[in-house]
């Protein structure tokens, strides 16, 4: 949701955010239920109220990944994104700026060395750019595994009779969220179509490797035999080939800047947070909306400091490395301390939702049961505030200029 507001002035129009709330599913109610399906909590905006639409901003959207790319690069001029290239190697070059190496398809020449202004490794939590980092003297950071394993998919509603005939089902809702013992179960409608079905179970590090797809039906089938409904029916109305399994590995940040030169990191290169509060894609997000706008500042601040202060804060302006480098290290001053949180949050959530001992499984379901979904709210509104935006003004503005 916070991901949402940043995209909300990324346009003028808020065209962005409203781009991508339209091919995602509005999650206006959280139903938590524990594996027997008694319901623990619900948790519902209370500043939608019923029956009235809400903003893109204002309630939890679900989309896939693929939905939520093709929002974004529709929104690209044409041709700025070029696929199709993997990353190798980078170096900085006397000047401050990045040359940036590419790995070669079999049995084709590598493409083109690029000389650039800024690398963003984006690359995700076996990062290759952070790998590079490091060559380069940055502190080694390691991906930590959780001793979790999931089983994933994408459910074709029509196979339960379809979305309006589910829904109904589920009460008018569009998600569960269900707490077993050292397991969790997670599903909610993405698309007019589809639901995303999620299955979490304790597992050795390695052991999901080389499992077929039809094993990882049946161990699902299995996992899910006696969970509430609808679990068994979505592991059901999966097919084996469509199953994703996986072990569910984070990244905790760097308490410092994770960057060095012109080069820095975005999303699950620089942090990788474990699912349970959906945090994952929405930071990357927050990563590269904070980086645009602080780039722009630092450009803005000095078109403004060179036409004497007046009127050209928003005129096109080149900024020198050094002045990129100072906006890059401000991008992750300003990130590190909220991903930190977020990391700490969702690595405590994820371990007090799995439940791994009957004490804990008592005191979850005890606190989902007799919290009020108001302080439940409350205790989470940090994830979701947010109050920066493109058209304010450059704050270090001064630490800026003088490192031109
Ligand atoms: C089971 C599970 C459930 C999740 N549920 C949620 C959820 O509900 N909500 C949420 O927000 N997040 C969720 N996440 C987390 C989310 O998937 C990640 O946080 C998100 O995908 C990170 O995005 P990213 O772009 O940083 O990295 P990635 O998605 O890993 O993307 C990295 C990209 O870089 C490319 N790449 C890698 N190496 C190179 C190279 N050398 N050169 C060029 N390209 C390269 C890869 O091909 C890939 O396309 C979940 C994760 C898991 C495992």
């Amino acid at each position: 949701m916070r991901a949402m507001r940043l995209l909300s002035g990324a346009a003028d129009d808020a065209s962005l955010a409203h781009d991508v709330a339209a091919v995602g599913v509005a999650d206006a109610v959280v139903v938590m239920m524990d594996s027997s399906g008694r319901e623990l909590t619900r948790v519902r905006d209370a500043s939608v109220p019923p029956g009235v639409p809400p903003q893109p901003d204002q309630v939890i959207r679900n989309l896939t990944r693929p939905a939520l790319q093709r929002a974004l690069y529709a929104a690209l001029p044409p041709g700025t994104v070029v696929c199709g290239a993997a990353f190798a190697a980078a170096k900085p070059l006397p000047d401050g700026r990045v040359e940036v190496r590419f790995e070669a398809a079999a049995g084709e020449a590598p493409p083109e060395a690029a000389v650039v202004d800024v690398l963003v490794g984006a690359d995700g939590i076996r990062s290759s750019v952070r790998s590079q980092l490091e060559k380069m003297g940055a502190p080694p950071r390691r991906p930590v595994y959780s001793g979790y394993r999931y089983y994933r998919g994408l459910v074709d509603l029509e196979k339960l009779g379809g979305a309006d005939a589910w829904v109904a089902s589920l009460g008018g809702t569009n998600n569960r969220i269900i707490y077993g013992a050292s397991e969790t179960c997670m599903l909610y409608q993405v698309s007019p179509t589809h639901a995303s079905f999620a299955r979490y179970c304790p597992a050795p590090e390695g052991s999901s490797r080389g499992v077929s797809p039809a094993e990882a039906k049946q161990h699902l089938m299995e996992l899910c035999k006696g969970y509430p409904y609808p679990a068994p029916q979505m592991a059901e109305a999966l097919e084996g080939g469509a199953i994703h399994l996986g072990e569910l590995w984070s990244m905790p940040p760097s308490e410092e800047v994770w960057g060095a030169g012109c080069i820095t990191l975005a999303g699950d290169a620089a942090h990788a947070v474990l699912p349970t509060l959906g945090q994952g894609a929405g930071q990357g997000v927050e990563d590269a909306v904070t980086l645009a706008i602080t780039l722009h500042r630092a450009a803005a601040s000095k078109a403004a400091a060179a036409s004497g202060g007046g009127g050209a804060a928003n005129a096109a302006c080149r900024l020198s490395p050094a002045e990129v480098e100072a906006a890059l290290r401000q991008y992750e001053a300003e990130r590190g301390p909220h991903v930190q949180r977020v990391y700490h949050f969702s690595t405590s959530a994820f371990r007090s939702g799995v439940g791994e001992s009957w004490l804990g499984r008592l005191r979850r379901n005890w606190q989902y049961r007799l919290m009020p979904a108001w302080l439940m709210k409350k205790a989470t509104a940090w994830l979701t505030e947010c109050t920066f935006a493109w058209d304010e003004a450059p704050p270090a503005a001064a630490a800026v200029a003088a490192t031109a």
